[in-house]
């Protein structure tokens, strides 16, 4: 009998399990729930919605959006599910998240080819093909099992991260390219503080609201690196200026001086499109973020892709160790999947489920592996995490800034984002999962 392991019953192992189970194999579903529940989950059924309600944009023409339009094509349980219980949310798409679970526990449940085992799983099973679905709050001695798994150090534990802007939002009258003391071309794009420029950001960062912090992250295994910004500022005027903004070996082009302080941004993609504010990891409220950060020369207009987060997230140095069918290279019988898999966000995490179910199917059928086109969001976003040559990986969600740019530009944002979409869903128009 044809069998697969899924572990997690999350959004990503719901969505594999289904999608495994639709192809006439026999899923073995893993939960520990309601034997055991991680400190972020509250309810016994599958598919709990952590934090927010909102699986946010609905228009196609928005990242979020496309990413769900093209998970429809894989007839998505959450969306499924989602349709039959959203709530009024303006463009975006927001749930009741007791029925959203409810359904998917449902469906999950009676499902003739699904059995669920409710079971806290410590060893990773060897002996079938297995998705691992566990998600950012892994239980203890599987998460220790998949440290050793991905060759001890790739299991990565962070407690914040920097926000990420569009490079096209930035105001390039103001900043410049650079690196300290000239070592590494123009690998940086500076954002130069006067004197009273970094007096108003200072007071203004040290004095910005910071997000609450859940219970279970109040003991997090701060490093000094990942340190926010705003912590590291209330230690003193200058530690910031001493610290991510020092401005030692930089000379601004427009005056030929080296300015009082200096915020570097960083590419994050390869294509360039993305950047994160080196140093800036933060805890700060979304809003907060947004208005503090804006007060950096260059930065008046950023549109951040990604806001600074702060809390415990396990996840796997995926670019080193996942192909791009989301499975083990040392290893192709184990799939990862979900935040697990350094994806970002209720939706992608939905999103990688199906694919790595799919080709968990493809392992056990020997056909061939389901790998999207760049061009799709699906496929940039598992694309970004497996891709070998991102360094300093940290999850990532959907956003255009990894898909690539079609030519020629278009300028106006709302239309190219929809010449994109209009790509992608072209593309599954002629195909069929
Ligand atoms: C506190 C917090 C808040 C978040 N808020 C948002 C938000 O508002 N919006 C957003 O888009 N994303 C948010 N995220 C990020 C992410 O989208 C969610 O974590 C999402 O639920 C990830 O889906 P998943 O399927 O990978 O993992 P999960 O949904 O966490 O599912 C993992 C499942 O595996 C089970 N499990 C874990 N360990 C074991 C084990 N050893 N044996 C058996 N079962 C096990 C768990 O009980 C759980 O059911 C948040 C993350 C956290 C930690």
């Amino acid at each position: 009998m044809k069998q697969i392991n899924v572990i997690g019953a999350g959004l990503a192992g719901c969505e594999a399990a289904f999608a495994i189970a639709n192809k006439g194999i026999k899923v073995n579903l893993y939960e520990m729930k309601p034997n055991k529940k991680t400190p972020a989950h509250k309810n016994d059924n599958f598919a709990e919605l952590v934090c927010s309600n909102s699986l946010k944009a609905s228009r196609v023409d928005s990242a979020a959006g496309l990413l769900k339009e093209e998970m429809r094509q894989f007839s998505s349980l959450c969306l499924q599910a989602a349709d039959s219980c959203s709530v009024a949310a303006g463009g975006a798409l927001a749930v009741d998240r007791e029925l959203f679970a409810q359904y998917i526990t449902e469906k999950i449940k009676n499902h003739p080819n699904i059995t669920v085992i409710n079971k806290v799983v410590n060893e990773i099973p060897t002996d079938l093909i297995t998705v691992i679905a566990t998600g950012p709050l892994t239980d203890g001695v599987l998460a220790e099992n998949i440290s050793k798994l991905c060759e001890g150090g790739s299991l990565s534990f962070y407690d914040a991260a920097a926000p990420i802007v569009t490079k096209e939002s930035l105001d390039f009258s103001k900043v410049f390219y650079g690196a300290r003391y000239g070592k590494g071309g123009d690998d940086y794009i500076n954002c130069p503080m006067n004197k009273e420029e970094y007096t108003v950001f200072y007071n203004e960062l040290i004095n910005a609201e910071s997000a609450p912090i859940h219970e279970f992250d109040k003991q997090p295994n701060v490093y000094e690196g990942c340190m926010p910004i705003e912590i590291l500022a209330k230690r003193g005027e200058d530690s910031i200026r001493f610290g991510p903004l020092k401005p030692v070996g930089l000379r601004d082009p427009r005056t030929d001086h080296r300015p009082w302080a200096v915020v570097q941004l960083r590419a994050e993609n390869r294509e360039g499109t993305l950047y994160n504010l080196v140093g800036f990891q933060t805890n700060l409220k979304f809003p907060e973020q947004k208005r503090v950060f804006s007060l950096i020369p260059g930065l008046e207009n950023a549109e951040f892709m990604r806001f600074g987060v702060m809390h415990r997230n396990s996840f796997i140095n995926s670019p080193q160790i996942l192909g791009q069918d989301l499975s083990l290279k040392a290893n192709p019988n184990i799939f990862f999947a979900g935040q697990l898999s350094g994806v970002e966000g209720y939706m992608e995490s939905a999103a990688s489920g199906i694919i790595a179910g799919l080709n968990a199917v493809a392992r056990l059928n020997e056909t061939d592996p389901v790998i999207l086109p760049k061009f799709t969001m699906i496929g940039a976003l598992l694309g970004y995490i497996t891709d070998e040559s991102v360094s300093n990986f940290q999850p990532m969600g959907a956003n255009f800034g990894i898909i690539p740019e079609l030519l020629p530009h278009i300028r106006d944002k709302r239309e190219r984002y929809m010449a994109l979409s209009q790509r992608s869903l072209s593309w599954f128009k002629e195909k069929e999962f």
